[in-house]
């Protein structure tokens, strides 16, 4: 049995109208003899609403009542689409995840899937029908109903792909793909016609709109080809899929960047085994990410400046813990905020020589300033001045003919 899961995101349901177009859009998938999982996530908006109603019930309101109430967005865009396609003649029915049913472990509100049990779901594909199946949603061994993370309903079209072993995933959306910068920020920025799953990971700045980040993880740990496409415009998407699927491929394949991060230096700290720890131990306690980190080779032995990033949001707060730690002894701190990360991504690094000079020469054409460089086996990021990021991206969308 040939099966394809298709994944509606929010946007794709947003309306009557919109699920009315998806009523065609699965009509023509039939169309293809390949028996159809359909997996939904609520009407946009929906689930949002359901939280702001436990707030205003209680500050604290009980996770496991939580996750009764917000999972049932998808319950009702599931309906939806079914009561349309019987409308349209197709055999159709919703399936919500107890039903199933779809095992999770794990907090309610942030529940991981572990078990889908498929009996039922193959009898009624056997039988002709086109089953609607509930994102985000699961239950405990308790029998207890829980939630993914937010988002999760990409998750759940994933793990539904892996367990019926479907060809492929396609997941509806409201863009036409990834591209290679975000083309709200670059106007020329072009649809990227295939990425492996490691680069769409790295893409995280531009991926997360696109999908949760946990569930391209899940996609590359399990190999499923997972197709990103709008259900408002018939174009090909994006296919995400692992290295050696990748037919052509550009040495760069797409250019990520962050907005609102600050850099910390910290001047003539004592060099000496387990510094490095001492600093990121409060932070980590306090939940503060740090992201790009570089040490200076202490040229006495004794002294070493370290720097790194962290959000604009947490500099405060990371200045206080800084000086506050009495395990770690430095001169001075220096912080620097409104700086951006900008990072090329591309598989193609790997094999091809000279990748990190042609960045830098860009950037220096263009005169701009690199703070600070980190790099991965295929990302290199570089460090700049907020102003600068148009600039930066439109330079090295040009060096490397994005
Ligand atoms: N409806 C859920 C949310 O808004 C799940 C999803 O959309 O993927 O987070
Ligand atoms: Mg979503």
């Amino acid at each position: 049995m040939k099966i394809v899961v298709l994944k509606f995101g929010g946007t794709s349901v947003g309306s009557i109208e919109r699920i009315k177009k998806i009523g065609k859009i699965i009509h023509q998938h039939l169309k293809t003899k390949k028996k159809i999982i359909v997996v939904s996530s609520a009407m946009s908006g929906v689930t949002n609403e359901l939280i702001n109603k436990t707030k205003k019930v209680s500050d604290n309101f009980i996770p496991s009542e939580y996750d009764v109430l917000v999972s049932t967005g998808e319950q009702m865009s599931c309906a939806l689409i079914a009561g349309r396609l019987n409308h349209i003649g197709i055999k159709s029915r919703s399936w919500l995840s107890w039903q199933i049913p779809i095992l999770t472990e794990g907090d309610f509100k942030k529940s991981r899937i572990t078990t889908i049990f498929k009996k039922k779901i193959l009898q009624y594909l056997k039988k002709g029908g086109v089953p609607i199946i509930t994102g985000f949603q699961g239950i405990n061994l308790e029998n207890r109903i829980t939630t993914l993370e937010r988002g999760g309903s990409d998750a759940s079209a994933i793990m539904i792909a892996k367990f019926f072993n479907a060809e492929k995933c396609i997941i509806y959306t409201d863009v036409e793909g990834v591209y290679t910068t975000d083309p709200n920020f670059l106007k020329k920025a072009k649809k990227i016609k295939q990425i492996s799953y490691e680069e769409m990971l790295e893409m995280s700045s531009l991926g997360a709109k696109v999908m949760q980040p946990a569930s391209i993880q899940d996609a590359r740990l399990n190999r499923i080809n997972v197709d990103v496409r709008s259900s408002f415009v018939n174009k090909e998407g994006t296919l995400i899929t692992k290295k050696k699927n990748l037919s052509q491929y550009k040495i760069i394949t797409g250019i990520s960047f962050t907005k609102n991060d600050s850099k910390i230096t910290l001047l003539g700290v004592v060099d000496k085994p387990g510094v490095a720890a001492s600093i990121f131990e409060p932070l980590s306690k306090n939940f503060i990410n740090v992201d790009m980190v570089v040490q200076n080779i202490s040229s006495d032995g004794r002294q070493t400046d370290l720097t790194f990033t962290v959000r604009n949001d947490d500099t405060i707060k990371t200045e206080k813990l800084l000086k506050k730690n009495k395990n770690i002894n430095f001169k001075k701190i220096l912080i620097k905020k409104n700086v951006s990360k900008i990072s090329i991504i591309g598989v193609g690094m790997i094999t091809t020589p000279g990748v990190t000079y042609r960045m830098f020469k860009a950037l220096a054409k263009s005169r701009i300033n690199i703070q600070v460089i980190s790099t991965s086996e295929i990302k290199i990021s570089v460090l700049i001045n907020k102003q600068l990021i148009r600039k930066a991206i439109n330079a090295l969308h040009n060096e490397f003919n994005l």
